[in-house]
Order: C-alpha cells, then structure tokens, then sequence
C-alpha cells in the first residue's frame, strides 16, 4: 500500500513584519497561554507581534489536554495559579457567546473509592469553600449512582463540583488569536527566537528567519520557556516537562457517564480522569510522567493497559467499547509547584512560566494579570471588524455538516464537510500544520484515523497552498 506523505505540505506562512517596525510587545510563543496574552495585549492597543517557531498554534503543550474548564476548588490556596484559574474561567463565560466558544457544563464527581479518601472529601470541601468555589456538596452513594449508573458499585460517595466544565481546547485558543489580530496583532511562524539584544530600549530579538524589534519580550514559551529564558540571562529556571499519556474511547461510549469523573487527587497530580470529551468521545487519563525530553510524547503500552485497567474499575462497562486512539501531552511543568511569571523591568522582560496543569483554563487570566503588571497603558484602537464568531466543530452545538450549502463530507467518522476544511486552509489564521488542520476541523480524527480521507484531504491542502504562491 502506498504510503501518504504529510511532510512539507504547507509552506511557510507569510512574514507580517518588516525590518524597521518596532513593536511595543513581542510574545513568545503561540500555546493557548500565548494567545491570551497576545489577544489581550492587542486589544489594549499595544503594538503585538505574536512569534511562533513552527507553523502553526497550539505545537507545544496546548495541542493535548483534558480540556477541562477548572473552577479553582482544588487549586493551592491563595495562589497566584487559583487567581488566574478563578479569572479565567469567569472571562471565558464572559466571552463564549461572542466568540462562538463551546462548554459542556457537565460537573465533576470527586469520587472516594476507600476509607481512606472518603475521610478526605470534606477536608476537600472546605479547601474549595475557603477558595470561593461555593457550589460544592457531599453526595452519598445512593445520590452518586443514580447521576452515574455506569459507575462502578465499589464508589463510596463524592463531592459534586457543579461549575468544572469540558471545553473545545483548540477552537478557544484560535479564537483569541484570530481576536488579537481583529485588534491589528501581527503573528509571524515558523520563526524560532534563538538569542536577542537588549540596548536599554529596544530588543533587538534575533530568530531562525530574521531579526524581530520590541521593546518588552513576554516569553511563553511552554516547554522550551527555560531556554528562551536564558536570552534575559534569566537564572533559576528549570522546566521538567511532565507526561500525560489518554486513552481515547471510541463515540459508542459517550453516553456511559454524565460528569466528569475525578479521583481523590493527591499531591503531585490530579490523578486519572475520566471525562466526556467535545467531540464525542470518552477521555481517560492523563498520567504524570516527569522526563527530561521536551519532544518525546509517545505512548507506552503498559501505560495505556494501567490506564485501560483503571477506566474499567471505575466504568466497567468501557469494556465493552474500543479504544478510538492514543495519545500524550506534555505539560510545561517547572522545578517548583507554582506559575512562575515574574516581570524583570530593567530588561523588559516578562517570563509566564511554569504553566503546567490549568493553562487552558487559566489563560484567560494569566493574561489580564499580566497586562495589570505590566503597568502601561496604550491607546486603544478600534478594531478592523465585528468580533468573529469560531467555527463550531464540537458536539455541542450544531455542525457544518446540519447546515446548507457544502458539496460533500470529506471525513465520514467525524462528518467533516469540504466547506469546512476549506475554510481552514485560508486566511492569515488557517492552518499552517496537519495538526493544525485536524484541530480547526476534526478531519482525520475519527474511528480510522484518516485512512479513508486522508488522500482526499491532502490534495485540498495542497490546492490550498498553491493560492498562497
Ligand atoms: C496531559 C495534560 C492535561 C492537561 N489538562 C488540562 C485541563 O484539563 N485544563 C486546563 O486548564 N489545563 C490543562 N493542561 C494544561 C495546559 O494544557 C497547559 O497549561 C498549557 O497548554 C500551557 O500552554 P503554554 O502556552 O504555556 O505552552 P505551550 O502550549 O507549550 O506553548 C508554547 C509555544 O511556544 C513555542 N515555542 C517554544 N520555543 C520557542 C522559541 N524559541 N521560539 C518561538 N516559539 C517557541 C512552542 O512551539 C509552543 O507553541 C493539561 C496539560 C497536559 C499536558
């Protein structure tokens, strides 16, 4: 069978710069944790250059997540990251109906499954009271089943959580870059930031396509923040990325539950979820792996059979459903348990490191909190347009597909129609990676994995590229 070749499909996306600019604000790097400062940002009229080393959003830790909408209830007390997780999920309610942003508000179950952890919910109620998480109560197993028939009967009782939300983790990033640029934020890929100058005034940042000026560098950087770091001279900085590897149950499995189902978390993670995901599967994970390599998010088969035995003790009736595919995230986790954003004046240089479990949910936040330290106000612009609303391409609101005017379904799993890939593939935020194109469309995504569009894909994508010549 001959095989497809996905590499160097797409060209390099247009450089938006020119020599002489000056911008007042250079982001590195365009995770969701970028995107929210660089929307943020534009919006207050800075001038915002958006610097990403691959071609596209969402390469790095954003790309695989639970994607969940957290409300803070177990998040450290008096934190900086349940400051940032608080207000960032108050600002994406805030902006979902304009930016056409998806949430399925579904709850969590702290669930107990001994003794011991059900000694410890209302040590965890009382956490998420002091908080100011308040929709927070003790259930007990008759209350636990009749939400969850599928769970298993060993469940002893559980804290429901009523605003822990899932969301479409890839659609609300582009949806704050393609609000960035509305606001005139410039975005330039395929540019890695590799060393930079600073004169008192001006950085003068230096990467692998050409040399970018601004005047205040915000390093986001995600997993390669230490290094990007070490261009301020910055010390004492260390990211240990830490792996989740999920399991990904096949649409058939959707229906097994009605929450999302937590464990009793303990002190170093969250523990193993299982959650209804945006795109009609089942989600189960993630692990936490610390590795030195920043690259490797393979899968490890005793891993994913750990994972598999747990999905069954808690749902058994997963057993009766396939496992759609696999996958990891890596999690741009630090040397200390904390966000570690920190503002260097005299360089002018703002480092957002560290963002390691809640970025999703937090970026929002993260984002005004660092606009407020960066003290300086701009004068604002009015944009070039109405806000733009994102495609829908989650499960919970209607898809492309229900609606006129397409000429075919490309990806039969995952109804993908023409028009909606398409779409994708065009405009200064279209897809710049195969990824890319899966996380705008959920082409390729489905039950075969793009064995049956995957060549029909790949000839749009190159239609697509060839206008860009
Ligand atoms: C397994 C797992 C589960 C998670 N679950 C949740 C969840 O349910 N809810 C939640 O809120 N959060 C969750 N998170 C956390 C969330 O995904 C992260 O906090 C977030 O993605 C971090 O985003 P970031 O923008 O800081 O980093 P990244 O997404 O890594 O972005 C950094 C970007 O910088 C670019 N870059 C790096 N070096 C350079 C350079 N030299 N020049 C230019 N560009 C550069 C990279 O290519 C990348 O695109 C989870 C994370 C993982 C891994």
């Amino acid at each position: 069978m001959k095989q497809i070749d996905l590499t160097n499909l797409f060209l390099p996306k247009k450089i938006e710069y020119t020599k002489d600019e000056v911008f007042d604000i250079a982001i590195v790097g365009a995770g969701v944790v970028g995107c929210a400062i660089f929307k943020e940002f534009s919006q207050n009229g800075a001038k915002t250059i958006l610097i990403e080393k691959e071609n596209d959003i969402l390469e790095g830790a954003s790309k695989g997540n639970s994607a969940l909408l957290h409300t803070g209830f177990d998040a450290p007390e008096g934190s900086l990251e349940l400051e940032c997780v608080k207000k960032g999920y108050e600002e994406f309610i805030k902006l979902k109906d304009d930016l056409n942003l998806q949430i399925l508000k579904t709850s969590a179950l702290v669930v107990a499954w001994n003794e011991e952890q059900e000694k410890k919910l209302e040590d965890i109620i009382q956490k998420g009271f002091r908080n100011g998480v308040k929709e927070l109560r003790r259930i007990d197993k008759n209350e636990l089943l009749k939400k969850e028939p599928n769970l298993s009967k060993e469940a002893r009782g559980a804290i429901l959580v009523e605003g822990e939300s899932v969301i479409d983790a890839w659609s609300a990033p582009l949806a704050y870059l393609k609000e960035g640029v509305r606001y005139g934020g410039k975005l330039v890929f395929s540019h890695k930031v590799e060393d930079g100058e600073f004169d008192g005034e001006i950085w003068k940042i230096k990467t692998s396509r050409g040399e970018i000026k601004a005047k205040t560098i915000i390093n986001s950087a995600g997993l390669y923040g230490d290094e990007v770091e070490k261009i301020r001279g910055g010390e004492g900085f260390r990211i240990i990325p830490r792996k989740g590897q999920f399991l990904v149950y096949d649409k058939s499995a959707y229906d097994l539950i009605n929450s999302i189902i937590l464990p009793v978390p303990t002190k170093r993670t969250k523990g193993v979820v299982v959650t209804k995901t945006a795109f009609g599967n089942i989600l189960v994970g993630p692990t936490a792996e610390d590795q030195e390599s920043k690259t490797d998010s393979s899968t490890k088969k005793e891993t994913l059979q750990f994972l598999q035995k747990k999905a069954y003790e808690i749902v058994p009736k997963l057993k009766e459903h396939s496992v759609t595919t696999v996958f990891a995230g890596l999690r741009p986790a630090s040397d200390e348990t904390f966000y570690r954003i920190e503002y260097d004046k005299e360089k002018e240089w703002i480092r957002v490191g560290g963002i390691r479990s809640t970025g999703l949910t937090g970026s929002l936040g993260i984002a005004k909190y660092i606009f407020e330290l960066y003290g300086k106000s701009f004068e604002k612009k009015e944009p070039k347009h109405d806000a733009q609303k994102v495609p829908n391409i989650s499960e919970f609101s209607k898809r492309d597909y229900e609606k006129l005017g397409f000429e075919r379904i490309v990806c039969h799993c995952e109804l993908v129609t023409d028009r909606e890939i398409k779409n994708a593939l065009r405009g200064k935020c279209g897809a710049g990676t195969v990824g890319g194109l899966k996380r705008r469309t959920r082409a390729m995504m489905g039950r075969c994995q793009g064995f049956n569009c995957m060549a029909d894909v790949v000839e749009m994508i190159k239609e697509a590229q060839n206008e860009t010549k």
